[in-house]
């Protein structure tokens, strides 16, 4: 008999062991631009698989429901002090399985069934836990929403703090998940303060930037801060809440007993990992390089006659309009003939957008997971020439061969996960 601890995934379940053999594969293989993705180290995925994922830690470090909590509460107190000190915050709370649900608690600690909320449109940048219909959000509260301007495609604060005073939300729901520009927190601060409401800052998508400072921190003027840990954080996927003192232990019911059970030790203690990395001196000209790839990727994209929503960027990411009126294509389309020559990045509306969500007339490029293998601004340079060539010409089996090679030349100078990346056991390797 097979002994049951020692039985590994390659020979005890052949269909997913493959499965993962090709997904690292696909990652190593082609141009990771998704803006909300990256490549964690090996430590980070080290630390995700271990026995952690065994424990039942309900409860906070010192106040658990179970026994043998003792080194749970190691790896989260760690988790916890060094949320804290990246962020400059007064409480963090290392448990949201989730961004999602990291706003789901923050939502039920500042909010009543009913109350008004004010959020950032979704096809203007915001995310669906800001208040979508489908949404929780939409569903439990009272929804506004504010967007940005026409001409410049950036937050436009005097209508936002017009839009404030008009339906006195109780809370004010800033940050995005594309937005390339700066967000003024400090205005959005004051606009919530006249007319008292209290702000939730959500920085899933700029939360590297903004532990190395390189994007102004919400922490001074807002009592909320969500993100995610897995985006340009570069930790595990999950969600992570930082409050002020006088709201800790209410953020703390709601992510425990309100919206979850048990917390995911084994991630937490990832996160801990990630964010030990995230104090090292080199993680500030990682997040550097992210900002200066992402500027070289819009001024090659710019140069190729495509146009950027609000004219560039200012962060990781930027969207671009494909479609411009009608003279190019669609978001749709174009994400999958970058798909076709291993170039990942999602279609995505543009503000004021004619498509549909589905169709869309942008895409969204981020410079996170290829600044993580490496890659700098000339690698940008090379990389934007063939997005635009693939965007001018999408149907040309010609322009997708050239591209594709291209593509295995970059890509095989950056090499990732040596360790993991095996050859498929059994069957025919996929093509890549
Ligand atoms: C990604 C994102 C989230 C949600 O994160 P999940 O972990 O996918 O639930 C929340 N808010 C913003 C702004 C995001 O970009």
């Amino acid at each position: 008999m097979k002994n049951f601890f020692t039985t590994n995934i390659s020979g005890a379940d052949p269909v997913i062991s493959n499965a993962i053999d090709d997904e690292v594969r696909r990652q190593t293989n082609g141009l990771e631009l998704i803006a909300s993705e990256n490549f964690v180290s090996e430590a980070v995925l080290q630390t995700m698989g271990t026995v952690f994922t065994n424990k039942y830690a309900e409860g906070y470090p010192g106040k658990r429901y179970y026994g043998g909590c003792e080194f749970a509460d190691v790896v989260e107190q760690a988790a916890i002090d060094r949320a804290k000190e990246i962020f400059g915050a007064e409480h963090a709370n290392v448990q949201p399985h989730s961004g999602a649900q990291a706003n789901m608690a923050v939502l039920m600690t500042a909010l009543e069934h009913g109350d008004q909320i004010l959020g950032m449109n979704l096809s203007h940048g915001g995310h669906l836990t800001h208040g979508h219909p489908l949404n929780f959000s939409g569903i439990n509260y009272k929804v506004a929403d504010y967007g940005v301007n026409k001409d410049t495609e950036q937050i436009d604060y005097d209508e936002l703090q017009r839009l404030a005073e008009e339906h006195k939300p109780k809370l004010l729901i800033c940050g995005a998940s594309a937005y390339p520009r700066t967000i003024d927190f400090e205005r959005i601060g004051q606009i919530a303060q006249s007319v008292g409401a209290k702000v939730m800052a959500d920085i899933a998508h700029i939360a590297g930037l903004v532990a190395t400072g390189l994007h102004p921190s919400p922490v001074p003027h807002c009592e909320f801060v969500t993100t995610t840990t897995h985006k340009t954080l570069r930790g595990p996927r999950g969600g992570l809440i930082l409050c002020r003192e006088e709201f800790a232990k209410d953020v703390d019911r709601s992510v425990f007993p309100g919206v979850q059970g048990g917390p995911l030790v084994h991630i937490i203690a990832a996160k801990a990992v990630s964010f030990g990395e995230a104090l090292q001196a080199d993680f500030k000209s990682y997040q550097q390089q992210i900002v200066n790839n992402a500027k070289a990727l819009a001024q090659t994209l710019s140069d190729a006659g495509l146009r950027l929503v609000s004219g560039g960027t200012d962060n990781h990411l930027l969207l671009v309009d494909v479609y411009m009126d009608g003279k190019g294509i669609t978001g749709k389309v174009a994400e999958k003939a970058l798909d076709e020559v291993h170039i990942t990045v999602n279609k995505n509306t543009i503000p004021f957008d004619t498509q549909k969500p589905f169709v869309a007339s942008g895409i969204r490029l981020g410079t996170p997971a290829l600044t993580t293998r490496g890659m700098k601004e000339e690698d940008m340079h090379s990389i934007g020439e063939m997005i635009a060539a693939i965007i001018r010409e999408p149907e040309s089996e010609q322009v997708k061969d050239l591209v594709k090679r291209s593509v295995a030349e970059l890509t095989a100078k950056f090499p990732m996960y040596p360790e993991r990346l095996k050859e498929r056991s059994g069957g025919a390797s996929r093509a890549n």
